[in-house]
């Protein structure tokens, strides 16, 4: 059997976009599935629009999703150059063979001709479609023009009357008639390959056994085919996968959001989320089982379980697989990928790569409250903003219109007398106090109290909350954190203002 060989075959010419890494991710499953080889190629022939910071980026993401190449451009590997714009000596050479052999032809065609046939065609109702004019050339007048300097692109000569058909292992038996088919250009006359060249001879050099690409790619596959034939080499398997599109079905696109791994990244999703979640995404792991790690799809991974229906984005359904994910991280895990967000928001008061080891104990005991209700890692700081974003002023406002809020406020204020930080204990010791000053008891005490502390309606169990806020109002400025005012703090604070009538 020969051994299976993939390839994921990005163009460098911006971001990583999430179809393409469901793309990356069955390559990679199937490989290791198999205990086959995942080759990384870069395809930047067009000059233009490709660059080295893309194909980085590319190969960042690619190694944060924790999908690893076995060959590449960093990786080395015995097929390389896996650059295509390294490998035009092959691509000339292939051309070679076809000229020979009189599968390709040189065409003389002006952009400004060929843009007037495409017209009549498309005015004719017709799919536009190459005329074939310079199939009829002298092939050694046309060698003499190129070699005098003449612009000529080199077409393939596709057979007339053929049907193509092959299995693809997604959709099923797939056939195109020759008909459709233009003659494509292969060369363009400045030398570069098109794409439809390149591929079947980067493919065969690499010793590809199964194309897995996007549906996109299914009407190139027939020419790809034909190429093969022509230069008598063995076609791979291949296998179309459907698009990924948005709630409106169209293609996912920048309109509908967030498309790159880099924006998901920068969002606050966890990479095993992104992985997890771009799966099922036309793979069922069987059952109703939705939560798969990584090296566990890879045993289970199978393309007759890839279904060719188009898959639809849904990201409540990625949030949910997020908080799933971060709910079962470490807290030294989630800290570390939280912390960037502590950063940006302000909360650390130096941007440190990581936070201090007062932090870090601080931080690590306050995450429990954050972390099982966000949907992204970036939400973290807003949701323990309690601790950082209290603001007399506005929680006076909010508490006034609480029944029995100053009230409380006055109380809370008397019964803590010394400035022991509350534990849970503590705490519900305070609480009693209250209730037995004020009458006022369950709801109507714990609502003021809640607002009082932590300045929202809603938020973390107040058991927890409380302590972890003077928890944080005992750490020194050398913690590298905001300060936070102690809950006894809070409550004289305000009792003030209401005494003073502000
Ligand atoms: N560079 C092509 C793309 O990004 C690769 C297509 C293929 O896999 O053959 O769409």
């Amino acid at each position: 059997m020969t051994p299976l060989r993939v390839r994921f075959a990005p163009s460098p010419t911006g971001q990583l976009h999430v179809g393409n890494v469901r793309t990356a991710l069955f390559n990679w499953l199937l490989a290791r599935r198999h205990g086959g080889t995942l080759i990384l190629r870069v395809e930047d022939t067009d000059v233009e629009r490709s660059t080295r910071a893309s194909e980085t980026t590319i190969l960042t993401d690619l190694r944060w999703l924790g999908l690893e190449v076995d060959e590449g451009p960093e990786a080395g590997g015995g097929h390389g150059p896996y650059r295509q714009s390294e490998r035009l000596p092959l691509y000339a050479a292939a051309a070679q063979t076809l000229l020979e052999s009189g599968r390709a032809y040189y065409c003389f065609c002006t952009p400004a001709e060929l843009a007037t046939e495409r017209a009549a065609a498309l005015a004719g109702g017709s799919p536009p479609k190459y005329s074939g004019r310079c199939r009829a050339l002298d092939r050694s007048a046309s060698a003499r023009r190129v070699a005098a300097g003449e612009p000529g692109a080199l077409r393939f000569l596709v057979p007339q009357d053929r049907e193509i058909s092959f299995t693809d292992l997604v959709r099923g038996p797939v056939s195109f008639h020759t008909d459709i088919i233009g003659d494509p250009v292969i060369v363009r006359s400045g030398g570069v390959p098109a794409y439809n060249f390149a591929v079947v001879v980067d493919d065969a050099a690499m010793e590809i056994s199964h194309v897995i690409r996007g549906e996109d790619h299914l009407s190139n596959t027939p020419r790809q085919i034909l190429l093969y034939e022509a230069l008598g080499w063995q076609c791979p398997f291949f296998a179309h996968l459907s698009m990924v599109l948005g709630p409106d079905h169209a293609p996912l696109s920048k309109r509908h959001g967030a498309t790159s791994v880099v924006e998901f990244r920068e969002h606050g999703y966890l990479p095993e989320a992104l992985v997890n979640y771009l799966a099922l995404l036309g793979w069922s792991p069987g059952g109703n089982e939705e939560v798969v790690a990584l090296d566990e799809m890879a045993r289970r991974f199978d393309l007759a379980d890839v279904g060719h229906s188009a898959a639809v984005f849904d990201r409540d359904k990625l949030a949910w697989m997020n908080r799933h994910y971060m709910k079962s991280a470490s807290g030294e895990r989630l800290l570390d990928e939280a912390w960037r967000y502590f950063v940006r928001d302000g909360v650390a008061t130096h941007a440190r790569a990581q936070p201090s080891d007062e932090a870090r104990a601080f931080l690590l005991s306050a995450l429990p409250m954050a972390s099982g209700s966000v949907d992204r890692l970036e939400q973290m700081p807003e949701r323990l903003s309690f601790l950082w974003g209290w603001d007399d002023a506005a929680v006076a406002a909010l508490i006034q219109q609480e029944p029995g809020g100053v009230e409380v406020t006055h109380a809370f204020s008397r019964v803590l007398t010394d400035s022991a930080p509350l534990d849970r204990d503590a705490f519900r010791a305070a609480a009693s106090r209250v209730r037995e000053l004020t009458g006022l008891k369950g709801k109507q005490l714990f609502h003021p109290l809640r607002v009082l502390l932590t300045g929202a309606e809603s938020g973390p169990e107040l058991d927890q909350a409380v302590p972890a806020i003077d928890r944080g109002a005992a750490l020194g400025a050398s913690a590298g954190l905001r300060p936070i005012l102690s809950c006894q703090e809070r409550a004289r604070r305000l009792s003030l203002r209401f005494d003073s009538g502000s």
